[in-house]
Parts: C-alpha cells; sequence; structure tokens
C-alpha cells in the first residue's frame, strides 16, 4: 500500500494524523532525504511528492492512497479518485484579496487577477457577471497588485498576516480550504480489504483530533 503525501505543510500535519491511525515513517522524514518512506508496519510506504503531482499518483494508480488540498482538487480535476475523507488539517481559506480600500475593481467588468489558481479564479468572477483577466504566477501572489501587474489576487490565505504586511486586505471567500484523502478507484474495488481498515484509522484518528482540540 502506497501513500502519497504532499510535502510541506501538508505532509507535516499529515504525520500527526497517520501517527495516531499508527502508520508512522521508520525514519525521520524532516531528516531523511529519502523519497520513499517505508512505515513500520509491514506494506505501507510513503511517497513524498509536490502537491499537485499527488492526484496524478493515485489516479494512475502508482498510490493507492493520497493526501493533497482541496485546492489541488478543485483548481485540477482529475478522474479515477474517490475523495472519502477529510483530514481537517491544513486549513485554509481561498480569497480574493487586494489594495486596502480597493474592493470597487470586483464590480468592473474585468479584473486582472493573479493567481495560481486561475479556473477557480475566472469561475468566481463568471460567477458575479465579471470577466478575470487571469495572470498565471507561482508564488509570492501579494507582489502582483503592488506592482501594478493585477488589480488582485486569488489565493490561499491562513492568518492574513502576509496580506495585511503588504497592505491588502481580503476582498472575498471562494472556498474554504482542508486536506483530503484521495483514493484510487481501481484500487477501492481490487483492494477494498486492504483500503478499508486504513481509511477506518485515519477517520478515527481524525475524530480524536477533535476531541483533544
Ligand atoms: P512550494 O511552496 O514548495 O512551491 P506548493 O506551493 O505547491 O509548493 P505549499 O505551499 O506547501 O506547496 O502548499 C501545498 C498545499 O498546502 C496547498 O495546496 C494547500 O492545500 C496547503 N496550503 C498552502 N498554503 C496554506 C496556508 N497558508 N494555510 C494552510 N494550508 C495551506
Ligand atoms: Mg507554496
Amino acid at each position: 500500500m502506497r501513500i502519497a503525501v504532499s510535502k510541506g505543510r501538508i505532509m507535516r500535519e499529515a504525520l500527526e494524523v497517520f501517527a495516531r491511525a499508527g502508520i508512522a515513517p521508520k525514519e525521520d522524514p524532516s531528516k531523511s532525504r529519502q523519497l520513499i518512506l517505508p512505515c513500520t508496519e509491514e506494506g505501507i510506504e510513503l511517497v513524498v511528492l509536490r502537491a499537485a503531482d499527488v492526484p496524478t499518483y493515485v489516479a494512475l494508480g502508482a498510490a493507492e492512497l493520497g493526501v493533497t488540498g482541496r485546492d489541488v482538487l478543485m483548481e485540477t480535476p482529475v478522474p479515477g479518485l474517490y475523495e472519502p475523507l477529510d483530514l481537517g488539517i491544513a486549513r485554509c481559506r481561498l480569497i480574493v484579496a487586494g489594495p486596502k480600500g480597493g474592493e470597487a475593481c470586483l464590480e468592473q467588468p474585468r479584473v486582472r487577477v493573479a493567481t495560481k489558481y486561475v479556473r477557480l479564479a475566472r469561475e468566481f468572477f463568471a460567477a458575479r457577471g465579471r470577466q478575470a483577466v487571469t495572470i498565471k504566477l507561482y508564488g509570492s501572489m501579494e507582489l502582483a497588485p503592488l506592482a501594478g501587474l493585477s488589480d488582485c489576487i486569488v489565493d490561499l490565505v491562513e492568518t492574513g498576516r502576509t496580506l495585511e504586511a503588504n497592505g491588502l486586505e481580503p476582498y472575498a471567500t471562494l472556498t474554504e480550504i482542508s486536506a483530503r484523502v484521495v483514493v484510487n478507484k481501481g484500487a477501492w474495488k481490487m483492494r477494498h480489504d486492504q483500503i478499508m481498515p486504513i481509511l477506518a484509522r485515519l477517520q478515527e484518528a481524525v475524530e480524536t483530533a477533535g476531541i483533544e482540540a
């Protein structure tokens, strides 16, 4: 059983949930450079990937299970996946933000939007009868309106501190985000007996987290 996990924040938080579910890598992943991490339980291994690569691995059956952000799953829907469980970790919001006091830009017929989430941004503005002229960026979105590249950004925020530090403010929320478990549809059928107990253990680990918090 191979579990693909989005590296970085999701990985760190997922390891805590996994630990409560009795799934633990033999070596400390923060110290190891290995991309395949065998677990203490025979037959389970973790593979560490970029967020957007997780659905690809799982959909094509190179991993049976995966953990990735709902933002990734929404922006690039991949057929061949079930999404049975919300881990409730890596919580944040996908928002439209821009310079303080600049919210009126949302009412313009055409809005220049810098984002990694081109599809979700277009859908959001289209639903409000506006056209998003999207500018695809891969990082430091906050810079775009400051540099005059765009009117606003669509990006993830957790605390809003980075926005605040750059003189930006949230204008609207597109959706709430957290990390989800995805399962390969073929494996769901063919390896039901192995996958169901793991999902049950993860579900229980999520519920215990809720009680502790
Ligand atoms: P990199 O930053 O290494 O270029 P990346 O941007 O793909 O890669 P992360 O920034 O670690 O990766 O984000 C991965 C996932 O973590 C996101 O898809 C999202 O689900 C979640 N995430 C990102 N930013 C936040 C945040 N501020 N708060 C909570 N979760 C977040
Ligand atoms: Mg990032």
